[in-house]
């Protein structure tokens, strides 16, 4: 017998789907002509807590002389939730010939699978199945061409040195930095260090503080309203060379009486327009990654870097759209024999019909290119679009992004005429700018939706022709202020992350990070934000992701190794090393004398945390802290047992997220928020 396992309960009904018949459902399982297929549901092991590799590591934080914590051979344990899957898996695998690994088809989804059948000792062939989509033809497609699972161990070494690096970091720095903000001052600290949160928290402080001490500058344009002849009136921007003495760095005129005498002097003078036409022509935007993806519904729809990957993944699961954890914005080739048959799936939904007639099939768009697809390629809809019911209205505005997308590959590209008008007043060199369209292209197939798009355009000149004289009927002044940055939302953090080398200064760091994904994958960059948000070390405000004090406190004590994503770069170039067939053994030896030298670092440190709560009026050195008692909540010294002080909660209701960040006794650096599978 043929066993399948597939990550995720979705992806085995899929595959099963694509399986001969008859089909029977068993206990876990589905039993099909073409063999069994099971599922996993996600990740179905876990890493071992310290405490399981010796009791000396069970308190949090510990003590200095317990780290580092290092476990000489990795242990895994069964999810609780999961122990009764696993036993089917077990069976089914003891009467199977032969193993069809069906983990997503990523690092991580290789090692979830491969984790499993090395827990279980399984010593049967194993073939592997990858599935970008999960509509009939994709999987009918992908189980004829199984390739043997050995050739994707190197994958699965990588997500392996990856995860164990990542515990590492996190259970150890996580407990050092604790342990020095318990000993400067704050009594319940806890605090959580990542390899990838922390460089993440990093950018958001550094943003806000830039946007705290910034001083505005008032600068000043001025404007021309010019006459010429029958043709009408538009205006033109005084535009001084770059070494005009009025200008600074940035060619902002910051001198006002400068700018207000070429205002009065220009008045009535006249000069020769020189009118330049340039035709441009603008090609579709390419289909979409998932950090494109997520930046542009955070603009538009105000979804959450979570809320995008939850629905595209949801998207995938129902078969609509392709695998969703994808850096990739390109096609392959060979995906263009389905072309028509996905514009007739679109077609046959009321919001697309018009644009899927209009589509021209045979255009063949900068999105294909074998060349540049990775791993996997862009984000696209399947042969099963047009079946789209029961949607989220979540999923309906990704789902409607990926299909606009995907249908303006299908049109020409947006034509217009730049018009560039310039002329000279008074010696002073002034410029006009308009866009006349002419042709749409592909822009109707956003145009419905881009209401903004459509009032930033500049706007129209009058007819001009070059020799013309012009006449200044007035020179206006219009003052201006330098505006600070903006705080982060999800969509503008989550391209900081990818972009993130941008920020570096050390040439060969830059260059790893522009290279690789940034800080973060695709997979993970949405449950680091997530992350944060959960240790209250940053918070929401409306759709701005800002830092609170706790989390400005603990970059303020962070080794510069520790929040510069430098680390992460050396790391990750290491990891695409061992993810290409390099031997990943010599990279936990590496990252542990790392981590020792920065949990000796963060223990020399004095970190102080601001306490979030009272003072314990009794002994004077615990803080209070709520405690869920046998008869409800209430607020605990947390100087127990030494000082037994209590009181009552104050308010009726209880605060929920302060217990979430605030219990003591766990380590909140391993445990991903509530749902959450990667990070
Ligand atoms: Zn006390």
């Amino acid at each position: 017998m043929r066993l399948f396992i597939a990550e995720k309960p979705s992806l085995g009904r899929a595959i099963a789907d694509g399986l001969p018949g008859p089909h029977r459902k068993g206990n876990g399982c589905i039993e099909t002509g073409g063999g069994t297929v099971t599922w996993c549901f996600g990740h179905i092991l876990e890493a071992a807590e310290p405490g399981d590799y010796d009791p000396k590591w069970k308190p949090w934080p510990g003590t200095p002389a317990d780290l580092p914590i290092v476990p000489k051979i990795w242990k895994l344990s069964p999810v609780p939730k999961a122990k009764d899957q696993l036993k089917i898996i077990k069976d089914l695998l003891g009467a199977a010939t032969e193993i069809v690994h069906a983990g997503d088809p990523d690092r991580e989804g290789q090692l979830l699978v491969d984790e499993v059948l090395e827990y279980l000792g399984n010593k049967k062939p194993v073939l592997r199945i990858w599935l970008s989509a999960l509509d009939e033809k994709s999987v009918r497609q992908a189980l004829s061409d199984l390739k043997p699972n050995d050739r994707f161990a190197p994958m699965k070494n990588a997500a392996r040195a990856r995860s164990q690096a990542d515990w590492l970091v996190g259970m150890n720095l996580s407990r050092a930095y604790t342990i020095s903000a318990r000993s400067g001052g704050n009594p319940v600290a806890v605090l959580s260090v990542g390899r990838v949160q922390t460089p993440t928290l990093s950018l958001i402080v550094s943003r806000d503080l830039e946007i705290e001490t910034f001083v505005p500058k008032d600068f000043f344009a001025v404007v021309a309203r010019i006459e010429s002849g029958p043709s009408g009136a538009f205006d033109a921007l005084w535009t001084p060379p770059d070494t005009h003495p009025a200008l600074d760095s940035e060619k902002r005129c910051l001198d006002r009486a400068e700018a207000s005498r070429i205002a009065v002097r220009i008045k009535g003078q006249e000069g020769r327009l020189d009118v330049r036409k340039t035709d441009k022509s603008e090609p579709p935007p390419l289909p979409w990654s998932l950090s494109a993806l997520t930046v542009e519904a955070s603009k538009k729809y105000g979804l959450s870097a979570k809320e995008v990957l939850d629905a595209a993944q949801g998207l995938y699961e129902k078969k609509l759209t392709t695998y969703p954890r994808t850096d990739c914005e390109y096609l392959p080739e060979n995906q263009k024999a389905d072309v028509r048959e996905i514009l007739a799936a679109l077609s046959k939904r009321k919001d697309y019909a018009g644009l899927a007639e209009g589509a021209d099939p045979a255009l063949v768009s900068r999105a294909w290119n074998t060349e540049k697809v990775t791993a996997h390629h862009a984000i696209v809809p399947t042969l099963e679009a047009a079946s789209s019911q029961g949607l989220s209205d979540k999923e309906e505005k990704v789902f409607d992004l990926v299909c606009r997308r995907y249908l303006a590959q299908f049109y020409p590209p947006c034509r217009y005429t730049e018009t560039v008008v310039t002329l000279v007043l008074a010696g002073e060199p002034f410029r006009a700018t308009g866009k006349t369209p002419v042709a749409t292209g592909w822009k109707i197939v956003t145009q419905t939706m881009d209401d903004d798009d459509r009032e930033e355009q500049e706007p129209t000149l009058p007819p001009l022709s070059s020799g013309e004289i012009g006449r200044c009927r007035e020179g206006t002044v219009k003052a201006k202020k330098t505006a600070p940055p903006k705080p982060y939302t999800d969509g503008t953090l989550i391209a900081a992350m990818k972009n993130v080398g941008k920020t570096l200064t050390d040439p060969g760091e830059k260059k790893i990070l522009l290279e690789t994904d940034g800080l973060g994958t695709e997979a993970t960059r949405a449950a680091v934000i997530e992350g944060l948000l959960f240790r209250g070390t940053i918070e929401k405000s409306r759709k701005a992701l800002v830092s609170t004090p706790k989390g400005r406190a603990l970059i303020d004590a962070c080794e510069p190794e520790v929040k510069s994503p430098a680390m992460t770069a050396l790391w990750e170039r290491k990891l695409e090393a061992i993810s290409a067939g390099a031997d990943p053994s010599g990279y936990q030896r590496e990252i542990e004398g790392h981590v020792r030298r920065l949990i000796d670092s963060a223990l020399k440190k004095s970190v102080r945390i601001p306490i979030d709560g009272k003072r314990c009026p009794k002994c004077g050195s615990g803080v209070l802290r709520r405690v869920n008692g046998k008869y409800g909540p209430f607020l605990g010294c947390s100087g127990y047992p030494d000082c037994r002080h209590m009181e009552k909660l104050p308010g009726t209701r209880p605060a929920q997220t302060a217990e979430a960040k605030g219990k003591s006794g766990k380590a909140p650096a391993r445990k991903s928020p509530p749902g959450k599978r990667r990070g």
